[in-house]
């Protein structure tokens, strides 16, 4: 079994050289971005979940930066973000501009780390998505924390104004996070209350036939809190009917949006796949922006997309489009082919309800301009 596995595994290497070197003459010398590489990534049983967020995660340059970055400091114990780092390295280093690399230490590391990915299972690839950005996030808090134990006073006591106060954002944040207000307003006495929250991407609902900005809007539509669901009005110091709003006070510096493909059906008992064609545009403004929010006029680019091929979560394939120095490559595991611009129209989604199996976007990373 092991031996069939290794010697597929090099039968389809040796063609993907010929694919990769195949890339490079389509692409051109002239046209092929310095120090920029193309690899596309083995799969060690059903990986793809993995493969095709690091890739769009690769191609998030603020991301692949800080990342790099983290590999040039000084030797650390294993962790995960070792392992991405290590990962992100050994492709930016490479001698070829081209080929495939097994990055079998990132999981194995994964799946020791996490129960939930030590399988060979399917896997969904924005639960991945989160493990990781938070993973990475609490590797860096932990270390500033240890940084600043070591900085201890000669007499041995620690700053004690710094200790209860809440970490202090680390790259992950500065990239990814973005802010929420959610706003209530009391139908009886009209105070507005509102309540901010952090996040690091945004899970809006699908709808067929629609775009983006109407998902965006969906999400940030007023909903009324009536009957069981009343509001407690600290003012009139009762529970009232109130109107209910989530608005973007904050705007991330990369968006990465997550459409809720996969929604449970009751009467199934288990998740289906919503095929439902969703338009997302290569440029984004936001529209649901609080009135108070920082940046509301930020335009973002799209730069990678998560896009899932299949009839539901547990089963199909996942791949990544991405956009690096202003073509668009598709990322197959370890195939890689450059796409036209066109071409990603095809990963919107299906208009007929009928097919659930469909290749459509399921995480979008929408990188700002500014
Ligand atoms: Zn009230």
């Amino acid at each position: 079994m092991e031996i069939l596995m290794t010697v597929s595994k090099i039968a389809s290497i040796c063609t993907m050289g010929a694919n990769a070197s195949a890339l490079e003459k389509e692409i051109g010398p002239e046209q092929f971005p310095d120090n920029e590489h193309y690899f596309g990534l083995v799969n060690f049983g059903n990986t793809c979940y993995c493969n095709s967020v690091l890739q769009a995660l690769y191609f998030c340059r603020p991301f692949r930066e800080k990342v790099l970055a983290y590999k040039s400091q000084p030797r650390k114990k294993e962790s995960l973000l070792t392992c991405l780092a290590d990962l992100f390295h050994s492709i930016a280093t490479q001698k070829k501009k081209v080929g495939v690399i097994p990055p079998k230490k990132f999981i194995t590391r994964l799946r020791k780390e996490n129960e939930l990915f030590d399988n060979y299972m399917q896997q969904d690839a924005h639960e991945f998505l989160n493990y990781l950005l938070n993973t990475v996030a609490d590797i860096l808090q932990e270390e500033r924390k240890q940084e600043k134990q070591n900085g201890r006073l000669p007499n041995g006591c620690i700053d004690s104004e710094n200790n209860n106060s809440l970490p202090d954002p680390t790259w992950v944040h500065e990239i990814f996070q973005g802010t929420l207000t959610n706003e209530t307003r009391c139908l009886t006495c009209e105070t507005i209350s509102s309540k901010d929250e952090d996040f690091l991407d945004l899970s809006v609902d699908v709808e067929q036939n629609t775009s983006i900005t109407h998902c965006l809007r969906g999400f940030s539509n007023t909903e009324t809190l009536c009957s069981e669901y009343k509001y407690y009005c600290e003012e009139c110091r009762s529970k009232q009917e109130a109107h209910k709003r989530m608005k973007v006070k904050k705007l991330p510096m990369i968006l990465a949006l997550h459409l809720k493909r996969f929604k449970y059906m009751d009467q199934l008992h288990r998740y289906t796949k919503l095929s439902y064609r969703v338009v997302f545009p290569l440029e984004l403004r936001l529209f649901n922006t609080s009135g108070d929010a920082t940046n509301p006029d930020r335009m973002y680019d799209l730069v990678a997309v998560v896009v899932h091929c299949g009839s539901g979560p547990n089963r199909g394939h996942y791949i990544a489009i991405v956009k690096s120095h202003d073509f668009w490559l598709l990322f197959d595991d370890d195939i890689v082919e450059k796409i036209d611009a066109q071409a990603i129209e095809e990963f919107y989604g299906l208009t007929s309800d009928i097919s659930k199996n469909s290749e459509s976007g399921y995480i979008l990373f929408y990188q700002s301009r500014d």
